[in-house]
């Protein structure tokens, strides 16, 4: 198959700083659609596999997941969309579109594996797939999204992972006017949650570690936030949540956010993989039929669907645009939660 050179950002190690690497790209096929990347968001799940926390990471590995570009070129047959128009992909590229799930507009859970945006196993040119800190991507069309033509392009870019991750449970567990939801820790997935919760018509609470965010969670809708090292805070809100959406990317205790479910509430794990330490409580759940479950990302319609919501809502992410060559220091800052609330990487630097 031939292919075509771009310039990306990578690592070759789990403990190596990114650097500027050359890859190749496929040439596009009668489906494919081939973007030039204007902006790429910086999402903690690029760091996690560019340091190989959850295992697996293949190198050398070029992050990055939440990808609006300009179309450059088109296959034979697209349809969706023309050269010209902006573009968008998020964190799948590929799923095998015949099972169940990939049936029912549930790409993120293909039965067979969907194929990640990055070290996710590429069919086409063997080995795995690279990310968007590359100044070129060459996806099918049905990964590829329409960007709202009213939003900043760049403040979108954080839409395609950190949006739809926390749109996709607002909308499984049906959050609407009235609806109590909380959120757990301000970061990236955090401020949109507070931000798509709150278009959705909810009564938004923030749980946080950190009480300097306080003002930025109320300017960004939230209608109560509640330090959780505080136990007298925590227990005002005492059975009140009927959705929290726990974002932190570490092992945390769960057991005192439980507590603040109402009867029949759920608790959703999108941040933290593994397993749960001190372990889950089951009395409070069985006492008050309250859940804890998991999330992973979002089917492609329902990215739309969330694009187009965030076009008529006017939301976007709170940005900090940094250039490619600074990103093992946003690395650096992310794991200090010094981040208001997105990096979004401006791809011109790494043309220049
Ligand atoms: P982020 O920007 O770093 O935000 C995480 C926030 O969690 C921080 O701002 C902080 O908020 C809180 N936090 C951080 N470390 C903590 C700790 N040790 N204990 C308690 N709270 C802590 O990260 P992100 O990009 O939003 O991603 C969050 C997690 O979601 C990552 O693990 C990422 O891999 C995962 N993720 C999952 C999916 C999915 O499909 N399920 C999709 C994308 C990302 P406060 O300072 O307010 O406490
Ligand atoms: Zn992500
Ligand atoms: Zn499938």
């Amino acid at each position: 198959m031939s292919t075509i050179p771009a310039k990306a950002f990578g690592t070759e190690a789990p403990d190596a700083p990114l650097k500027q690497m050359n890859i190749q790209r496929r040439e596009v096929t009668a489906k494919d659609i081939e973007i030039e990347i204007l902006y790429c968001g910086v999402c903690h799940s690029d760091l996690h596999t560019a340091r190989n926390d959850w295992g697996g990471t293949v190198y050398p590995t070029v992050p990055g997941h939440e990808i609006v570009g300009r179309i450059t070129k088109v296959g034979s047959e697209v349809t969706k969309l023309k050269v010209g128009d902006y573009a968008a992909v998020g964190c799948m590229v590929d799923s095998c579109r015949t099972c169940q799930s990939c049936e029912h507009d549930l790409e993120q859970y293909c039965l067979n594996g969907f194929v990640g945006t990055y070290n996710g196993p590429d069919k086409h040119l063997g080995g795995r797939t690279f990310g968007g800190y590359s100044e070129k991507v060459v996806v099918d069309e049905h990964f590829v999204l329409k960007v709202p033509a009213n939003l900043d392009l760049a403040a979108v870019a954080p839409l395609l992972c950190a949006g739809i991750t926390t749109w996709s449970p607002l909308r499984h567990w049906k959050v609407g006017k009235g609806s109590k939801v909380a959120v757990v820790g301000l970061g990236g997935l955090g401020h949109m949650a507070i931000k798509l919760a709150k278009g959705l018509g909810a009564e938004v609470t923030l749980f946080s570690r950190t009480p300097s965010k306080e003002k930025d969670a109320l300017d960004l809708g939230a209608d109560t936030v509640i330090i959780s090292t505080d136990d007298s805070q925590m227990g005002s809100v005492k059975g009140k949540f009927d959705l929290i959406i726990d974002t932190v990317p570490y092992i945390h205790d769960v057991n005192p956010y439980v507590a603040t479910l109402n009867i029949s509430g759920t608790l959703v794990l999108v941040g933290y993989l593994g397993g749960l330490e001190p372990i889950l409580n089951s009395v409070p759940m069985i006492l008050g039929r309250k859940s804890v479950a998991g999330s992973l990302i979002g089917g492609i319609a329902e990215t739309q669907e969330m694009l187009d919501f965030c076009g008529e809502h006017n939301i976007v992410s709170d940005i900090e645009i940094i250039q490619m060559q600074d990103i093992n220091e946003a690395y650096e800052r992310l794991l200090k939660s010094d981040v208001k609330y997105r990096f979004v990487i401006d791809m011109a630097s790494l043309k220049g």
